[in-house]
Order: C-alpha cells, then sequence, then structure tokens
C-alpha cells in the first residue's frame, strides 16, 4: 500500500489524542502562496509536500479520489485511495484489480507528514471532501458537492479550512433548487396521470447519483418499476456491497411489453432519441436534472416534462458552504467559474478560476445532451 494509514487515534501537537478530526477554526492568514499546499497542475490538484494528486485527468502514480463520476476518477492510476462507499462503483469503472485503498469519512492519515481526512460531500454516494492540512495550514478540496439530503449520500459537512476549492456548475442567481420532497411529488404525481391513461413514464437522469436518489425517495412505489441496463448494474453494484436499494428488474428485449403499461422506466439521458424507446409506446418522458430550472419543456420535443432536481449546489447553497468554510482563498473549478470568481472578489472573498477538465460528465455535461434533445 502506498500510504501508511495513521489509525484512528491520531496525536495532535497538545499531546492529545482525538478520534475524528473536528473540522474546527482554522489560523487565519497563514496562507503560504509561495509554496501552495495544493496547487493546480496540467493533470490534476496536486499536493507537492505529500506527492499525492486528487482527481487527476491523467494517470499517475498516486490518486486521492473525490468520487465516482468518470470526470473526476480516471483510469490508469497506480494507486488509488477513495471513501470506502466509492469502491464497489470505482472498481466497476476502473478495473476489479486497481490498487485501491479506502478510508471512512473523517479518517486521519497521514503521507510525508501531510494530513489528510475525508469529509461527506453529499454529492453521490461515497462522495467526499479532501482535507488536507499541513503546517497549521488547512485546504479543502471538495469535488463536487450539494447540501439538500438526498437519503442516499451521507449529507454534506462544512469544514473549516483557509483555502477552499469549489465546482460552481451551478453558480449563477437562476439556479435555485426547489424542495427535495416537492419535487418528488411531482414526479409521483406526473406517474399517476400517466398510469391513468395507461402510458409508461420513462424517468431520467445521470445512472450514479440521481437514480438512486430517485428509488429512495419515490419509495413505495405506486406501481411497477424497471430499470434500463446503466441504471440496473450501478443499482447492483450497490445492492451487492449492502446498500439499502431495492430489487429493480432489467428491462431485456424479452420483458413482456404489456408490463411497460403504467410502468414508471428509469434511464439515462443517452436513451432520447434512440429506438431503445420506441418500446415502451405509448409513454411521456421525464428529464431530472438542475438545467430544468432555466430550460422550459416546451423547446423540447424529446422530454415532456422536466423536473428540477441536482446533485450539485445551486447558487445559495454554494453561497453559504463557501461562507462556512471561512476560507481567505477560494478557487473555483468548473462550471460558471469566470463569473462565479468574479462574483466572490467583488463580495471581498479572495477568487480565482482554474481550468480543469471536470464537469465533462454527468449533470455537468447534460445541458449539452438536453439541448439537444
Ligand atoms: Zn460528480
Ligand atoms: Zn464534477
Amino acid at each position: 500500500m502506498f500510504i501508511r494509514l495513521k489509525p484512528q487515534k491520531f496525536v495532535t501537537k497538545s499531546g492529545h489524542s482525538k478520534l475524528i478530526p473536528v473540522p474546527g477554526v482554522v489560523n487565519s492568514n497563514v496562507l503560504n502562496m509561495n509554496k501552495p499546499l495544493l496547487k493546480f497542475t496540467p493533470s490534476s490538484i496536486y499536493c507537492p509536500a505529500a506527492d499525492i494528486h486528487i482527481d487527476p485527468w491523467k494517470p499517475v502514480d498516486r490518486a486521492i479520489i473525490t468520487h465516482a463520476h468518470s470526470d473526476h476518477a480516471k483510469f490508469g492510476c497506480k494507486h488509488y485511495l477513495a471513501h470506502k462507499d466509492s469502491e464497489s462503483i470505482l472498481r466497476l469503472r476502473l478495473g476489479e484489480d486497481i490498487s485501491l485503498q479506502t478510508v471512512e469519512y473523517g479518517e486521519e492519515f497521514s503521507i510525508n507528514g501531510v494530513k489528510f481526512s475525508l469529509h461527506p460531500a453529499g454529492h453521490i454516494i461515497g462522495s467526499a471532501q479532501i482535507r488536507v492540512e499541513h503546517k497549521d495550514e488547512v485546504w479543502v478540496a471538495s469535488g463536487d458537492y450539494k447540501l439538500q439530503d438526498d437519503g442516499f449520500a451521507a449529507p454534506f459537512e462544512p469544514v473549516k479550512c483557509n483555502a477552499f476549492i469549489t465546482e460552481s456548475t451551478f453558480g449563477l442567481p437562476i439556479y435555485k433548487w426547489p424542495a427535495q420532497a416537492d419535487i418528488m411529488n411531482d414526479i409521483s404525481e406526473w406517474w399517476r396521470q400517466n398510469r391513468m391513461t395507461g402510458k409508461a413514464s420513462i424517468l431520467m437522469g445521470y445512472s450514479l447519483g440521481k437514480m438512486q436518489r430517485l428509488i429512495k425517495n419515490l419509495q413505495p412505489f405506486d406501481g411497477a418499476v424497471f430499470a434500463h441496463g446503466a441504471t440496473f448494474n450501478l443499482n447492483e453494484r450497490l445492492r451487492a456491497v449492502g446498500h439499502d436499494l431495492p430489487f429493480i428488474p432489467l428491462i431485456t428485449k424479452d420483458t413482456d411489453r404489456k408490463l411497460f403499461r403504467g410502468a414508471l422506466i428509469l434511464a439515462p439521458g443517452s436513451v432520447l432519441n434512440t429506438s431503445w424507446i420506441k418500446k415502451f409506446e405509448p409513454y411521456s418522458t421525464g428529464y431530472c436534472s438542475g438545467w430544468m430550472a432555466v430550460r422550459g419543456a416546451k423547446n423540447r420535443k424529446a422530454i415532456d416534462r422536466g423536473f428540477v432536481l441536482s446533485d450539485h449546489a445551486d447558487w445559495n447553497d454554494l453561497e453559504s458552504a463557501i461562507a462556512e468554510t471561512g476560507a481567505q482563498k477560494v478557487y473555483v473549478t468548473h462550471g460558471y467559474t469566470d463569473t462565479y470568481a468574479r462574483w466572490l472578489n467583488e463580495k471581498g472573498i479572495e477568487a480565482a478560476e482554474v481550468k480543469t477538465m471536470y464537469g465533462q460528465e454527468e449533470e455537468a455535461a447534460e445541458e449539452e445532451i438536453i439541448a439537444e434533445s
């Protein structure tokens, strides 16, 4: 293993031992920008003192992965470290035999004297903010995050730091999420209406995160539910390692089409405008994404209903998450990076836009799929 894990007990400088690092108050103005604790390289967010990369988009020797979405967890690294709930999906996507070490939330480990711990990001199952501490300086790389509790991923926890690396996928004031329960009611009502008219309800969203969130929150189901292969595989993978999800049957070419009448069909957005979708006729289509906040369904031929459901922070939540970190410096990695960084600067929070390869997959990239439909 590439990292020597310190066991749960970590002896602090004061000699006290603590079980879980309480992400408490940090000293202000200790940022050493001549030798930054984390820096942005052409391949990753890199910690020179520990010689380790966070979410590299090019193969490296040692990578800490915030979460299993494919723009953050790239193939080809020698060694990986991630939260234990990311393991099953990382192995599915990157290979069963990858060298992977897992940790719990709050478990401290050190590399070359740099302290690391992972904290819930609330984005998808296993998603983590990476806390990095060295010489009284704390940085947090948050990956993707949301503040709404989705009932499946561990809820977001604010972590105090001197420097915070944030996404800004929905970093414009037009993005404000309705309550999750309201959206779930809307979906249930749409499904009910379709059942009454004998239509299948094809509910789309990305497979890792959005689908499990829907499954958790739409239960108990009011009718039959079936899954596209992409949804089915992830679901079964998570169920196999003990996550509390119901079995949802896979749609195959042999599935009796009569069963689709009035059923809920869970599928990724990539099925739009494909022949796969025809077997459900008559049907209605619904799409779950943060992008639905601004794009009216009327402009799209292939989507009947848009549901505003996102696994990223909205405008207000970005602001409160950033404020709670107490960070003196904020780096904005993906989404509306330039406008969001400028807005933070105007508010007196020193911020900079950073070019990364994040946001190329999953919900951050869905805007294109939806726009084309
Ligand atoms: Zn993500
Ligand atoms: Zn992302």
